[in-house]
């Protein structure tokens, strides 16, 4: 059984921080633990190659140790404690060494949740959970503006480690969090949730790590599991699976398609409002900028997590109408030759594909595909061939993607062989669209085979528009 830790003192206290990555968590760990004056070793899969602009990170803080390109089984016997990177198995064989030598076994969230003081409203959920944290806090941070003393921090796994500023964060302030799936079973063993604690919905995702689709639900039901009836739970009342999980705190839900009796809901283009006693109409689409009908969801889950930590409607407004849309989440790149390009790399589940799908009026030039999560991508494949015009088919997933879109009988969607680059699959889709088109990377699968990561994906799509507009001139 893995332990957590139980000591708040890390001067001279051998820890191991297990995979640095490249999102901040790491990096936030061994920025904490050394200035605690802990003696931190990091290890990592990757070669320092690799690694080079997380070490660049470290320059102020640097670790004592590190051991790159594989790990040591003694650092695991060894340490006094280890901080695991979200993303390694917890059945690793070398966790079960440590586990088996007693070693306490924790995560950079973990060692946020043991320090933090202020109230925490988070939000999990399969997909717009960086968008719904995301616009939770440019509502409270407008809000809190006004309140002298007091402010928002915005942190978790949307990238950003607050754990090194863990010391300045007030009683009085309102952190913000995205939690994934992964933070979420490790936080379990602390048997704490968030406040307020929001689950935008629930879709099969990440079955390489969960070990099935009841375990991933469980990771995700921790964020309600330990509150208490002086929190609130804010859930997706459109999502059937989420309506039914347990509730041990104050009950608010939104919805585009259900109304329910207490929370934010969606009526004649407008966001109802019926919490604490009020029961008002916000003009919503005049203040939320972003395409999609998802996006109308995520605004009223965010407008629920607010309100219930004490916004008002002109810190609502203000927090939507000036929200700035994250880098790719239907991010408009360029016009060129007549084409809008969509950078949704960040697509990496088949219903973000699926809702991207439907964000447009335009014929749609489709980039899909990637690694195989092992999730069911049939439901996609028939978004596909019903939606788009054309799709370009990359990755691993490229080859059974196609022979279920051409299971739709009578779709009309032009369907590339599977591509065998990047530059390929793209100028495919620019040779199969047409001025008028949008052409959407949205590919509905992780991007580990082919690119670094999303952002990755993401950025080279981006250059290739930038290269097809220049060669356009
Ligand atoms: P997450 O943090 O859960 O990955 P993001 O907000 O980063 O979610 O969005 C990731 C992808 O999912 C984007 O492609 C986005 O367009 C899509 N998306 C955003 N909100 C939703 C939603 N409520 N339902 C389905 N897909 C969504």
């Amino acid at each position: 059984m893995i332990v957590d830790h139980d000591f708040d003192d890390y001067r001279q206290r051998r820890v191991l921080v297990m995979g640095l990555g490249s999102f901040g968590g790491g990096i936030g760990a061994v920025k904490f633990l050394v200035s605690r004056g802990a003696l931190v070793t990091v290890t990592d899969l990757r070669p320092i190659e690799k690694l080079t602009d997380s070490l660049a990170e470290l320059k102020e803080t640097p670790p004592d140790r590190l051991v790159l390109g594989g790990h040591d089984q003694n650092d695991f016997r060894s340490a006094d404690l280890i901080v695991v990177s979200p993303a390694v198995k917890r059945d690793c064989p070398f966790l079960n060494e440590a586990i088996s030598a007693g070693v306490p076994i924790t995560s950079e969230m973990n060692l946020f949740w043991k320090w933090n003081r202020a109230k925490v409203v988070a939000v999990t959920g399969s997909n717009g959970k960086s968008t719904t944290t995301a616009m939770t806090y440019s509502i409270i941070e407008k809000f809190l503006q006004r309140q002298p003393g007091r402010r928002a921090w915005l942190g978790g796994n949307i990238g950003t480690s607050l754990l090194p500023v863990v010391d300045q964060i007030q009683q009085n302030d309102i952190v913000v969090l995205e939690l994934s799936s992964f933070q979420l079973a490790d936080l379990n063993r602390l048997q704490l949730s968030p406040h307020v604690a929001v689950v935008t919905n629930f879709a099969p995702n990440h079955l390489d790590w969960h070990v099935d689709l009841d375990d991933y639900r469980r990771a995700k039901q921790t964020i309600l599991r330990w509150q208490t009836p002086q929190d609130t739970a804010i859930l997706n009342a459109d999502d059937i699976d989420v309506t039914n999980w347990p509730v041990h705190s104050r009950r608010l839900e939104f919805g585009l398609d259900h109304s329910g009796r207490q929370g934010v809901f969606f009526e004649n283009r407008q966001a109802v409002v019926r919490i604490n006693g009020c029961d008002e109409r916000w003009p919503v689409m005049d203040w939320l900028k972003l395409p999609g009908r998802h996006n109308i969801a995520n605004a009223l889950a965010a407008i629920a997590a607010s309100i219930s930590v004490g916004a008002d409607v002109e810190s609502v407004k203000q927090g939507i109408e000036n929200y700035q849309p994250l880098p790719h989440r239907l991010q408009f790149i360029a016009e060129v030759a007549g084409r809008r390009f969509y950078n949704d790399s960040l697509a990496t589940t088949p219903e973000s594909a699926e809702v991207a799908l439907l964000a447009f009026d335009a014929p749609i030039v489709l980039l899909a595909g990637g690694y195989d999560k092992h999730v069911d991508l049939s439901h996609m494949a028939a978004a596909i061939a019903r939606q788009a015009k054309a799709v370009s088919l990359m990755g691993q997933t490229a080859v059974s993607l196609r022979e279920m879109i051409n299971s739709n009988e009578s779709h009309t969607c032009d369907i590339s062989l599977p591509q065998t680059s990047f530059v390929a699959a793209f100028d495919w889709a620019v040779e199969h669209s047409a001025p008028g088109d949008v052409v959407l990377l949205s590919p509905g699968c992780a991007s580990y085979d082919w690119f670094r990561n999303f952002a990755d994906r993401g950025a080279q799509f981006a250059e290739l528009v930038r290269q097809y507009a220049a060669g356009q001139s």
